[in-house]
């Protein structure tokens, strides 16, 4: 089964709960609380001195009420940060395996109708990437490709992942909705980690902004957490594209399937991230969202736009919900409000990234027409040194990798330990 329109949604998933955490997110959007009554700031504080925040708690910090405690929700954000994962901050950068799609989401610079450039890289020109990327010193890498199961299916990517494996000792994927078996096959070639983003919660504007292509099917994406968790993924990132809908809503459903996914998997290592949208590449993708809707060609579509203190709001009334779980911050965000989100919630980032496919080996003669093929703009564009420097400047430890597999391959568990420790058989108590 691959994202078919006769897909039925697993029981055990988030789906079946949708309907159940809907109308609380729309209470959000409207200022009410729980009881229908007018959030109000008071309570806002009321919700922050608590020590651990439920659901009801958590809608009422995205509530435009708490928009006017947004200091207030920055302390709380800032010391959950400091508690749970200290000042260190993880580095890493996507690398674009290919471009082809075959869907028509409204708001995307690869969908299907778009002119651009396609291509999809050859294992040699993987390597080839992988080498450019590792050489900035990264060691988290996450793959990413457009949706095209013909060019770009599970057998590519894991193809794909096994070559970056050789470079990175932890590789993600954040590719098309896949099933249990294909994650399986992706995890062993040496994924650990997924991304996946729901877009919206809601199933109607889903339907309005995904045209055609398999990616139309609501359930089949919304699953695909769960499948990804069940076939051995390590980590889960997951999220909204903010200014699709309204972002209170998603941002709100968004924690409910993120709290769900980790109540059925706690070993899960769980993050989120919430991506605000940003001009599209194409002929009419120059100027910014806010002068030039997306919609060309779809003219039902307005982005939403989110304020940069919208923005801050989302992140720490998710951080001060889900105190345990990372939060990345991408490149579409400028420098600026980057550095200052470190101190709110944020636990990684992406560093000296280039969205163009090939784009890391063939930064010096990439042609024209390639770089213009880039999925989005992004803003900051300080290299994988220079954001290590700036986050040592402020305080924070960059980290590139925080755990390291032995080298050896099939070499057995026993066998490693031995070679780490210098020979266990010959300690004092060894067998
Ligand atoms: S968002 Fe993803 S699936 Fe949609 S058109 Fe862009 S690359 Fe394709």
């Amino acid at each position: 089964m691959n994202s078919s329109s006769s897909y039925a949604p697993r029981s055990d998933g988030f789906y079946p709960h949708l309907d159940a955490y809907a109308p609380m997110g729309n209470l959000v959007v409207r200022n009410l609380d729980a009881a229908m009554q007018p959030a109000t700031r008071e309570e806002v504080c009321r919700v922050l001195r608590k020590t651990r925040l439920d659901e009801r708690d958590f809608a009422l910090l995205l509530s435009p009420a708490a928009g006017e405690e947004l200091e207030a929700m920055a302390q709380r954000a800032n010391a959950e940060t400091l508690r749970h994962f200290g000042k260190a901050r993880q580095l890493f950068a996507p690398l674009y395996l290919g471009n082809y799609c075959t869907n028509r989401c409204v708001y995307c610079g690869f969908h299907a109708d778009q002119a651009i450039a396609r291509r999809v890289l050859s294992p040699q020109a993987i390597e080839a990437e992988a080498k450019a990327l590792a050489a900035t010193g990264l060691r988290r890498v996450l793959a990413l490709t457009g949706d095209d199961s013909k060019r770009t299916g599970a057998a590519y990517i894991a193809e794909g992942v096994a070559i970056l494996a050789r470079h990175f000792p932890s590789v993600g994927i954040e590719v098309q909705a896949l099933t249990t078996e294909e994650y399986a096959l992706v995890t062993r070639s040496g994924a650990d980690s997924m991304t996946m983003f729901q877009e919206t919660y809601d199933p109607e504007l889903y339907a309005r902004l995904h045209l055609a292509g398999p990616k139309r099917d609501f359930a089949f994406r919304l699953d695909a957490p769960h499948r990804a968790a069940e076939a051995g993924m390590r980590g889960i990132t997951m999220g909204a594209l903010l200014g699709l809908g309204d972002w209170r809503f998603d941002v709100f459903m968004a924690g409910m399937h993120g709290q769900w996914l980790q109540r059925f998997f706690p070993q899960l290592e769980l993050a989120f991230s919430l991506p605000r949208i940003r001009p599209r590449s194409g002929n009419e993708s120059k100027n910014d969202v806010g002068t030039d809707p997306l919609n060309r060609g779809h003219r039902f579509f307005e982005p939403h736009i989110v304020t940069d203190r919208e923005y801050v709001q989302a992140l720490t009334a998710l951080r001060c919900f889900m105190p345990h779980a990372g939060l990345t911050l991408s490149t579409r965000e400028r420098a600026f409000l980057r550095d200052r989100l470190l101190d709110l919630g944020v636990t990684k980032v992406s560093a000296g990234v280039c969205t163009a496919v090939g784009g890391y080996a063939e930064s010096g003669s990439v042609t024209d027409t390639v770089q213009d093929a880039v999925q989005f703009v992004i803003d900051d564009q300080r290299s994988v040194a220079r954001m290590a420097a700036d986050l040592e400047a402020l305080g924070y430890q960059p980290v590139f990798a925080d755990w390291l597999l032995p080298k050896g391959g099939d070499m057995p568990l026993t066998e490693a330990l031995r070679c780490s420790l210098g020979g266990i058989a010959d300690r004092p108590g060894a067998a």
